[in-house]
């Protein structure tokens, strides 16, 4: 009998663990539909639906031009992790040596880096539920076990510091908080995280790693505690922040992470042991856009902040659709358990029957059922359409 492939391939048991990012799945169905001539309407996909501003595109192909095509130090280059360090002086007054800025290719990475330094069989991870994907998959990767934080609508998808120091044990070996927060588009208070900052002076072995990718995304004049600005806890803090969302670059691929000094260095070499660095050219692009004007950021936040009263008065007026006003990033997460018993079973019939991609809210963790997460990265006259056909769709 000839062997297949996968009788004789046998990887580890980790890669049976690995979990997905539904958001790509339903970009690749919506795009399909659209490939059939369907009129796709997507709230599905978490990125900003502006191009890259100018300058920086431009920064990106000066250092082409100019001859930046070799590598680069694996920590990126020295005045891009200098202008990160500045950057976070500036917004958040808060002192950073450059020397513990590492440039990754995504923000991504750092959850990837982070989750590997701390996970194996045996310790704990906490991490937010409902809440990225990506950081209970990884932590299965490595074996550990996952310990949901529970976010909840009742406290306005905020975490609470009580509950959250509450779930710490002693194998607890890192603690993943987002805010403000995907898919809630929480924001949670500077009372709380100065709560959790104080409460973890209880817990010196939790390690902390602070995904402020959505920082300077947030409404209504409300500023971003960052972690990063509480000295007590510094030499435990991983800080995740990059230019995907602020600066509308998902597709460069650049990130940054601040690390705790005894950290750096071992980040730094499963770096040269995997991408050695982060494409010159787009290290480039992201200096232009700490260093240029940031007004493209505010009119960005504008358009959202548009846009984001557009879908939330359009969903509260579909009845049995319920949707706080979400205080950050750009998603919103209405509750839908009136109307569905399955929120992933209706974001699938949206997209199927009305063109409409959202993303359940299950896929983002246990807790997200009886949700959607729309995404407002999109057209005021597209949000208003969606919302006329998701209305028409549970009238009927
Ligand atoms: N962290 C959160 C909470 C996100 O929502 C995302 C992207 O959606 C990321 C990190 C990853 O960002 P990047 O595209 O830079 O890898």
């Amino acid at each position: 009998m000839p062997h297949t492939g996968n009788q004789v391939l046998r990887t580890i048991d980790a890669f049976d663990r690995i979990g997905d990012e539904n958001a790509f799945s339903v970009l690749a169905r919506a795009t399909q539909l659209a490939s059939q001539g369907r009129d796709i309407i997507n709230l599905g996909i978490g990125q900003p639906d502006f191009p890259t501003p100018p300058h920086i595109v431009e920064a990106a192909i000066k250092a082409l031009r100019d001859g930046q095509h070799g590598y680069t130090p694996a920590t990126g280059i020295a005045p891009l992790r200098e202008a990160v360090s500045a950057d976070l002086h500036r917004r958040l007054g808060v002192e950073v040596d450059p020397g513990l800025v590492l440039i990754v290719p995504g923000g991504k990475v750092t959850m990837f880096v982070a989750i590997l330094m701390f996970g194996e069989p045996g310790a704990e991870i906490m991490y937010p539920d409902p809440g990225f994907p990506i950081y209970r998959s990884m932590i299965e990767f490595t074996g550990a076990t996952p310990v949901p934080i529970p976010i909840r609508e009742s406290n306005d998808f905020a975490f609470s510091a009580s509950e959250t120091l509450s779930l710490v044990s002693p194998r607890t070996r890192l603690m993943i908080l987002n805010s403000p927060a995907n898919p809630t588009g929480g924001v949670t208070p500077r009372g709380e995280v100065d709560a959790l900052a104080a409460g973890l002076a209880a817990h010196p072995h939790v390690a902390i790693l602070s995904d402020e990718i959505y920082g300077q995304m947030t409404y209504d004049g409300l500023e971003h505690a960052s972690l990063l600005a509480y000295p007590d806890i510094r030499d435990r803090l991983i800080l995740l922040d990059g230019w995907s969302k602020t600066y509308a670059m998902t597709g460069w691929r650049l990130g940054y992470s601040v690390w705790p000094k005894p950290l750096f260095d071992k980040a730094r070499k499963l770096a040269v042991n995997s991408w050695s660095c982060v494409n010159a050219p787009a290290q480039y692009a992201g200096l232009a856009a700490l260093q240029g004007p940031q007004d493209c950021v505010g009119d960005m936040m504008a358009a959202f902040d548009r846009r984001r009263a557009l879908v939330v008065e359009g969903l509260n007026a579909i009845p049995g659709i319920t949707c706080r006003t979400p205080l950050g990033a750009f998603y919103a997460f209405p509750n839908v358990s009136a109307v569905a018993a399955s929120a992933k079973a209706l974001a699938s019939r949206l997209l199927e029957d009305t063109g409409v991609a959202t993303i359940g809210g299950p896929d983002f963790g246990t807790l997200g059922e009886g949700y959607l997460r729309l995404s407002y990265a999109n057209s005021e006259d597209n949000i208003a359409r969606a919302l006329a056909r998701i209305g028409d769709f549970l009238a009927a």
